[in-house]
């Protein structure tokens, strides 16, 4: 089993650490607060995980540091690297007393003139969207931060061993297993990381949280960093997203666009919103929801990422065909709006959308209903008549239970 990320033996973790947190620390230390900013370098721009290198740090302090703190990251499991060059890893995180370890994971995707790292927030997912497949594994727990930005480390580690030592990321996105505004409080300080210049540095439009819409924390996320921001929208009306994403049933589509308004208005912000829009046959891809999606963004800087649906074992729904989602993307952009098709990465090793699964732990036994829908699924099909997706139509008020504060 790995080690545990969080302060072993009492000693502090300092991954995940933004650099406010880090100056507290070294001024408890006693020392001064620009070392936050050093550390910050050593460890994500470095790469170095022993204090005994970090050469402009006396001896004293190195060994300081070596008493009280330590850089620990997540442990890689396994690697599959796609023939598209999509590289998948499973990184094992630690499990609770008394189960098997968990593990998430993390996906590299190269382009061009790009690098995308797509990065989990929770181990498993406790928002059942029926047609992902981190949904099936259930929940298990929230990620800490230094869980998630170690998924940053680690690949950014691996790739420089793969490509030369050349850095190959260039984008992130909150895309992985999970709901990272469920999470927010361990989210946070990563894109703080991320964003910080001593640390990856990277461009605010080159950081994506995506979200199935937890509308207060949006607004919380507003006003608190500037950061990309996607929307799982998936659905044109409240009748089809509530059964697509039930999170939809708490916070519906009204409240989750009046959201992306606020998003837009605040700050001055000049960039759109992606809404990402699976395709599923014959579910949300006719030509009158691509009509009813263009009305209800009106007014909204809005670009629409059209994902064909990646299947897996059981999901009972089919990716609609090429043309389909030709017309349906012509409708949109005959209103002036930009639309992107997803194409997609590393099916082949179930590295695409809503095709992460991890080993959960499924502690919030999220995955026995799953079960029992198929079974359900099964008869009706066998007797010829739709059956309701979802048999519990209370889950959504439960979520609220989940968040995290
Ligand atoms: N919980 C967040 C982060 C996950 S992002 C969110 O919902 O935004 C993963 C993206 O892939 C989401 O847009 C999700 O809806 C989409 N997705 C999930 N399952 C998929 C599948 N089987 N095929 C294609 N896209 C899928």
């Amino acid at each position: 089993m790995s080690a545990k990320l969080e302060d072993i033996n009492s000693k502090i973790n300092l991954v995940g650490m933004s650099r406010p947190e880090l100056e507290e620390f070294f001024i408890s230390l006693g020392d001064k607060k620009f070392r936050a900013q050093q550390l910050l370098q050593w460890i994500y721009q470095r790469g170095v995980s022993d204090f005994t290198n970090m050469t402009d740090f006396n001896k004293s302090l190195r060994s300081l540091l070596q008493d009280k703190a330590q850089i620990i990251v997540p442990q890689i499991e396994s690697e599959q690297i796609s023939k598209d060059g999509t590289i998948k890893w499973l990184l094992r995180v630690e499990a609770g007393e008394d189960e098997p370890s968990n593990a998430i994971e993390t996906v590299f995707i190269p382009e061009a003139n790009r690098g995308t790292l797509c990065i989990s927030s929770q181990v498993g997912c406790a928002l059942d969207c029926t047609f992902c497949a981190t949904a099936r594994q259930g929940f298990n727990r929230n990620l800490s931060a230094a869980e998630i930005i170690g998924q940053v480390w680690v690949a950014d580690q691996r790739l420089r061993a793969l490509y030369e030592g050349q850095s190959m990321l260039t984008n992130v996105v909150y895309m992985g297993m999970g709901e990272p505004l469920m999470n927010y409080k361990q989210v946070l300080p990563t894109i703080q990381l991320l964003l910080d210049d001593r640390a990856y540095g990277m461009g605010k439009r080159k950081v994506t949280v995506s979200t199935s819409g937890v509308v207060p924390k949006m607004d919380t996320l507003s006003e608190t960093i500037d950061v990309s921001l996607a929307i799982s929208l998936h659905a044109p009306n409240d009748e089809v997203r509530n059964e697509l994403v039930p999170l939809n049933r708490k916070f519906p589509i009204k409240d989750l666009l009046a959201a992306c308004r606020r998003y837009l208005d605040n700050k001055n912000r000049k960039e759109s919103v992606t809404f990402e829009y699976v395709m599923l046959k014959g579910v949300n891809d006719s030509d009158q929801q691509a009509r009813q999606l263009v009305k209800i963004l009106k007014g909204i800087r809005a670009k629409v990422n059209l994902i064909p649906f990646n299947s897996f074992e059981g999901s009972g729904y089919e990716r609609s065909t090429q043309s389909r989602i030709d017309r349906f993307s012509q409708i949109l952009m005959d209103s002036g709006i930009i639309v992107i098709t997803r194409r997609p990465r590393g099916e082949d090793i179930a590295a695409a959308c809503g095709q992460l699964a991890g080993q959960v732990v499924d502690k919030a036994q999220r995955s026995n209903h799953y079960v029992k829908m198929y079974e359900r699924s099964l008869i009706s099909r066998k007797i010829g008549i739709k059956c309701a997706q979802y048999p519990d139509s209370n889950q959504a008020a439960t979520l609220a239970d989940i968040i995290n504060e």
